[in-house]
């Protein structure tokens, strides 16, 4: 008699990750792998937990290519807000905002997290090791963040960096990589990345190499220079032969709406010739960052709709309301009244209408789009919806209500191919022998529920969630267990 699983799922829809239909299994997990993958009712129920899988669908559990969670994965490790959604695991890192080096607290994560922060470490290499220590719910993959880089080498120089600031940084750099990072990203819109040339970038990338680390990018232009931008980002991963993910693939702002199908072929054509290049995407029409870093001339972008308080720790009284609200109150023109905004609170962060429906389904057509959040963990503030419903509202709105993608796709887009591209070695597949990161949905009705003016609810539909084989959502609801690890790159 073979020994008893610890958890059988009887006659379940399998998504297996790999974007093949799903067909009706029976699933057991042992410890933290999937024992077996069999045939509907050919498992014995010797397990120490059942669930009846008949009106659910099994899927790998989702992996949030991008986030800023860096910090809040020691501040909140239970992570609500990812894994009620059906996330198990989460790369941090974006934007060029990393967790290390940390003599200096980063700005963002001030910015972010009123509540304090979770001390200071040494280096990826401490980061990774507190992660360890005082594991989270989520599995995390990190990537080291360029402005980080930068600023620990440089400060906040707005020019090319000199031999020894270049040597700097690639040393922390390949501190970090060596710690397990897996590849780094860059900002180019924000401070102090977007005084990076190309040519930086290039030398930095080349590091990567040796890692196969892959190079991330929320790029210098997503607006009119789209093209340009998707153009450098291809250069960089192509001098330098590194894999490349383009972050929050969009158009942003009316003038620019409807470059993406453009971007698209950008994109399709460098990978005829061979450059590995993805992108993510959150599925909202709605952007959200930080005030101070698009007053720099993106701030117009923000057209055609209201643009909205989303946090300021120092004036509360003003999250909810927008930005043309407060400039009339206060007698002034839109953009100085946004820049008043600032002055008064550089925390705040704001969410904009930014972007139009008909390129956010183009982009989510596309087949190399993954989902990433890019959630903003204001907790207790008016974090954009994103943070708690991206993945939930790809199953729900864009398959279930609007068809933009059938759900065995969609799966993958969240799962295998993410999987793949990050080097998430025995994840985002169902298989006998895989690590148990999985999640149990209701397709007929999972969706997102959180709102603009609501925003911090979780979506429904996401029955139950185990991380590395342990329920952290059980029935709806988190069951406290932390199981997740730090994920590094397998070569
Ligand atoms: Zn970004």
């Amino acid at each position: 008699m073979s020994q008893p699983f610890d958890l059988l799922v009887r006659d379940t829809l399998v998504l297996d990750g790999t974007g093949s239909p799903g067909v009706r299994r029976d699933v057991a997990v042992l410890r933290d792998r999937i024992a077996r993958v069999a045939d509907s009712g050919s498992l014995t129920p010797a397990a120490r937990a059942l669930i009846d899988g008949r009106r659910l669908a099994l899927a790998p559990g989702f992996i949030d290519v991008h986030t800023h969670d860096d910090f809040a994965l020691l501040l909140h490790p239970e992570m609500g807000f990812k894994v009620l959604g059906g996330v198990t695991t989460c790369i941090v890192g974006n934007c060029g905002m990393g967790a290390a080096p940390f003599r200096q607290p980063p700005l963002f994560a001030l910015l972010l997290h009123l509540e304090g922060l979770p001390g200071t470490w040494e280096g990826y290499a401490g980061y990774s090791e507190r992660l360890e220590d005082e594991p989270p719910s989520v599995n995390v993959g990190f990537l080291v963040g360029h402005g980080s880089i930068r600023a620990g080498a440089m400060g906040g120089a707005k020019r090319a960096p000199n031999t020894a600031e270049m040597d700097a940084m690639r040393a922390l750099l390949r501190e970090g990589l060596e710690a397990g990072a897996l590849g780094y990203s860059s900002g180019l819109l924000y401070e102090p990345g977007r005084n990076a040339a190309t040519d930086e970038l290039v030398e930095l990338a080349r590091e990567l190499v040796p890692f196969s680390g892959l190079y991330a990018t929320h790029m210098r232009d997503e607006s009119t220079r789209l093209l340009d931008s998707v153009r450098e980002a291809i250069e960089i991963g192509e001098r330098a032969g590194v894999p490349v993910q383009i972050s929050h693939h969009k158009a942003s702002g009316r003038d620019a709406w409807g470059l993406v199908r453009e971007s698209i072929r950008v994109i399709d054509d460098a990978r005829l010739r061979g450059v590995d290049v993805h992108t993510d995407q959150y599925p909202y029409t709605a952007g959200s960052t930080v005030l101070s870093a698009v007053l720099n001339g993106a701030f117009g972008r923000f057209s055609g709709a209201p643009v909205v308080i989303a946090s300021s720790p120092a004036r509360p009284d003003r999250e909810g309301r927008s930005i043309a609200d407060i400039a009339s109150e206060l007698g002034l023109p839109e953009l100085e009244g946004a820049q008043r905004i600032a002055d008064d609170d550089p925390a705040t962060t704001i969410v904009g209408h930014s972007m139009c429906e008909e390129d956010v389904q183009t982009v989510m057509r596309h087949s190399v789009t993954m989902i990433g959040s890019d959630g903003i963990p204001t907790l207790g503030r008016k974090p954009h919806p994103r943070l708690w419903g991206t993945f939930a509202r790809i199953l729900g709105r864009y398959v279930r209500e609007l068809g933009v993608l059938r759900l065995e796709e969609a799966v993958h887009r969240m799962t295998g191919l993410p999987a793949k591209k990050f080097g998430l070695e025995d994840r985002g597949v169902v298989r006998e022998g895989a690590l148990a990161d999985l999640v149990l949905f209701d397709p007929a009705v999972v969706v997102d529920r959180g709102t603009f003016e609501e925003p911090e609810v979780p979506p429904i539909g996401v029955t139950h969630v185990l991380v590395n084989g342990t329920f952290v959502v059980r029935d709806g609801a988190h069951t406290g267990a932390r199981p997740g690890r730090v994920l590094h790159r397998s070569r």
